[in-house]
């Protein structure tokens, strides 16, 4: 069984004042290491344009309209401190999410094992009622649902390795014992939220980081928290939210991962995928700020979502 690699043609119709961590670049550097000899085994598929009245599903009635009333005509508006909407930036979240839900097709009907998905902008942060944190809408939440829903998937997990808290997916689902969130970030940082006491009704589960920690530490509290909570939930269908601003070079925050660390917490996943539901794996980009460490970390995560890491 085959790894499926969705991308995105129109990432580029997002657009972000000059300066902006959150740039075009990001997915370039992703083209270019997934372009290399190692991924060609890869099932490779451009991303279709989602429906986005499908964002109802997590998000408040009259978000998408809202959505559109900011979008400026041209050009680029701010909607806080750190969040922008362009004239393409509703193009791009409807292959940002048309991207997930085709992965979704894909791994519920047994064409491939699991998939990746490249896309801009993230998800995490978008609550039910706001957009937030360099996001728009929140494309993990709704492919969860359509699992739900379309796939008859009882038990959806998501696991949320990005370095910043999920604040968006643990609003949107903490009051939901069918959908298991856990999340891993470090504490303090952006969004402040994520402390380990908020356990939504049970199925919440944050691991904190303390600034500067390691792998190890990562490693340590996904073996003794995060990873056993998974395993009791019993997901049918597992979603991650892939980050990858733990790197020790990303300019954003201050953790210390390394590739390895990427590869191991996949790997990990997997293997209670395998036992749980059958392998199935979709998971989606968020964060990730150094080209560099965004870059190793994708071909990481890639490698051990086709099996090729050790
Ligand atoms: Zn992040």
């Amino acid at each position: 069984m085959s790894t499926l690699l969705v991308s995105q043609r129109n990432f580029e119709s997002h657009v972000t004042p000059a300066g902006h961590p959150e740039r075009p670049e990001r997915l370039r550097a992703i083209e270019d290491i997934l372009a290399q000899d190692r991924f060609a085994p890869l099932v490779r598929r451009d991303a279709p344009a989602a429906d986005l009245n499908l964002i109802d599903l997590v998000h408040a009635p009259g978000y998408l309209d809202a959505l559109v009333r900011l979008r400026p005509a041209e050009g680029i508006r701010q909607i806080d401190e750190d969040t922008f909407i362009s004239s393409g930036s509703l193009d791009a979240a409807a292959t940002q999410l048309g991207a997930g839900l085709a992965a979704l097709d894909a791994v519920a009907m047994g064409e491939v094992r699991n998939a990746f998905c490249a896309v801009r902008p993230a998800g995490h942060h978008a609550e039910i009622e706001r957009p937030m944190g360099f996001c728009l809408i929140n494309g993990i939440a709704v492919v969860a649902r359509e699992a739900q829903r379309k796939y008859g998937a009882e038990r959806v997990a998501i696991i949320d390795f990005d370095v910043h808290h999920g604040n968006g997916t643990q609003n949107i689902f903490e009051t939901d014992p069918t959908v298991f969130y856990g999340s891993s970030h470090q504490m303090p940082l952006y969004p402040g939220t994520g402390s380990p006491n908020e356990k939504g009704v049970g199925n919440i589960v944050n691991v904190a980081l303390p600034g500067r920690s390691d792998g190890a530490a990562m490693r340590e509290a996904y073996d003794s928290v995060m990873l056993p909570a998974l395993e009791d939930f019993r997901p049918d269908f597992l979603l991650i939210s892939a980050g990858f601003d733990a790197d020790y070079r990303d300019p954003l925050a201050g953790l210390n991962w390394r590739s390895a660390d990427f590869a191991w917490v996949t790997a990990r996943l997997m293997d209670i995928a395998e036992r749980r539901c059958e392998g199935r794996i979709v998971s989606m980009l968020e964060g990730g700020y150094d080209r560099q460490g965004l870059a190793t970390g994708v071909a990481a995560h890639v490698e051990a979502l086709m099996g090729l890491s050790t």
